[in-house]
């Protein structure tokens, strides 16, 4: 049997002929990944000098390694859930500041953005805390909403990550903000642990960054209310996606339409990135839409300041990042914004993709 894992399908019994273009199709990946291994210590930039920050999603601390490994630079996302999964109570405060200091010591000086709680949704964790059976999971009590419920689980985690930002470049970020009076509180809560953590002369770093994760449409909307209370905002395309068009991103029966260059979302992603740079902030992309070689053009030509993807995925991004110029994309951008359905984005995209980077796209 061929499994053929990159277009879905489970060949039994294959002819010789089949083998043999699979063969070819194995032999020509290699030489790409082997060419890929030389750009490591080489920066993310286009080819008309424009850095685009390159930077990891990570989960557990051992992931820590494949960093280092693909040449990123630094953590774009550090889900901390696994913290509550699998286990039969809630992590303390040592604890979660030994994890994070490890992971912020390793990729010092380059950044370690840790993302607060997202347990809810897809990431139940039962056993330590009790999210009963909801309706709609997604829709409910998840995330931040769940976080400023449950007070003292946040706090513990922000005075852990508190903690760790003086070993290391630490910031912060909030997931499924939904607007300005969710955000004000969370960054309330922070204020606290600070407060707490100064005056029992504990260490904590002088001015620790704070972002908002942009992935409900209601922040996207109004990304320009929230800009001017933080220091970055990341996109969470995954959740953005399942939420502005109203797709369950676990459902397979409707995962046709699931469909990332939609035209509302690209509407969305350029509404978040021009607020984002209106305030004299960075943006970036941490979903899966930043590790699709694709729409790399596209994020590039939407003003995308940085890209956070999974670690194995970094070098083929920084060679389509490496490929491209930002007047290229740009202009991409405007045919896009004339197109009316997501195949015709989407072709659009590969069609320049294929033209700077064909050969990773097979
Ligand atoms: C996202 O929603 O795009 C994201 C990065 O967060 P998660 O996939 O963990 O929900
Ligand atoms: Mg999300």
């Amino acid at each position: 049997m061929l499994l053929d894992g990159n277009d879905g399908w489970l060949i039994v019994d294959p002819t010789p002929k089949t083998l043999a273009q699979y063969v070819e199709i194995e032999s020509k990946r290699a030489k790409v990944t082997a060419k890929l291994k030389e750009l490591r210590e080489t920066t993310s930039t286009t080819r008309d000098g424009r850095h685009i920050v390159l930077s990891a999603n990570i989960e557990l601390p051992g992931d820590v390694d494949a960093v280092e490994a693909n040449g990123a630079e630094g953590v774009g996302l550090y889900r901390t859930e696994f913290l509550y999964l699998n286990r039969p109570s809630l992590p303390t405060e040592d604890e979660q500041y030994e994890i994070y200091r490890k992971v912020a010591e390793r990729v010092r000086p380059d950044p370690l953005i840790i993302r607060t709680f997202d347990l809810g949704g897809d990431k139940l964790a039962p056993g330590t805390v009790d999210i009963a059976d909801e309706l709609n999971p997604f829709l409910g009590w998840r995330a931040i909403r769940f976080c400023l419920e449950n007070i003292d689980i946040f706090k513990t985690q922000l005075r852990a990550i508190l903690r760790a930002s003086s070993v290391g470049n630490v910031k912060v970020m909030f997931p499924m903000i939904s607007g300005l009076d969710e955000l004000r509180r969370a960054i309330a809560v922070l204020d606290e642990c600070k407060v707490e953590l100064s005056s029992s002369k504990i260490d904590i770093a002088e001015r620790l960054e704070i972002g908002a994760m942009i992935e409900i449409p209601s922040a996207a909307i109004c990304a320009s209310v929230l800009a001017p209370e933080v220091d970055f905002l990341s996109i969470g395309t995954n959740d953005l996606i399942q939420y502005a068009l109203a797709v369950d991103r676990v459902n397979e029966k409707i995962a046709h339409l699931y469909e990332p260059t939609h035209p509302a979302v690209l509407r969305l992603l350029k509404m978040i990135a021009d607020a984002a740079h209106d305030h004299n902030l960075w943006v970036g992309v941490c979903g899966e839409m930043a590790g699709d070689i694709a729409l790399i053009p596209l994020l590039l030509g939407l003003g995308m300041d940085e890209l956070s993807t999974a670690a194995i995925l970094v070098p083929r991004v920084k060679r389509a990042v490496q490929s491209l110029t930002i007047p290229e994309c740009r202009e991409l951008v405007e045919e896009t914004f004339k197109l009316d359905t997501a195949s015709e984005i989407l072709a659009r995209c590969l069609e320049l993709a294929d033209k700077r980077y064909g050969d990773l796209l097979s």
